[in-house]
């Protein structure tokens, strides 16, 4: 999971300028596990700074991706950022529309073959269906019964 201290210290690595956006960012985007869209990251820096514009949060984000802080979700609808780049898979809840973080088993994890002249950089496993508190809900009592 991406930590605040962690990025800056990859950042300076990396010789980049550690200017007031790339640090206002990586504070929204440490311990986050909501996996925030690049839309819902802009409108709420646009809170802490006025007048920030998409452009740069995009390409700000996009060069977090590059620099492996960040792991780009290419889900249907919007792109979503995950500050951990660790290997696990997403749930989508059909639901509410949260994005739900999923551990890979060792059968999930196994899930692609491997010929041995390919070569695998990533592999993105998303399952889609309801979360845990959308399940409960669904199964114990209808809407019209709360
Ligand atoms: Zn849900
Ligand atoms: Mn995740």
């Amino acid at each position: 999971m991406l930590t605040s201290e962690g990025a800056i210290t990859a950042l300076r690595t990396t010789g980049l300028r550690i200017t007031p956006q790339r640090r206002a960012l990586i504070g929204l985007l440490a311990d986050n596990r909501t996996h925030p869209s690049a839309d819902a990251i802009a409108a709420e820096l646009s809170q802490r700074m006025p007048g920030v514009s998409l452009t740069t949060v995009y390409s700000t984000l996009h060069e977090f991706a590059g620099l492996g802080l960040v792991r780009e979700l290419d889900l249907p609808g919007s792109m979503r950022f995950d500050p951990d780049t660790s290997d696990h898979a997403h749930l989508v809840c059909a639901e509410c529309g949260s994005i739900v973080d999923l551990p890979l088993t060792s059968e999930t994890a196994a899930i692609v073959a491997h010929p041995p002249l390919v070569r695998i950089d990533r592999v993105d496993i998303t399952a889609y269906g309801r979360c845990d508190a959308c399940a409960v809900t669904r199964d114990g009592q209808s809407a019209s019964d709360r």
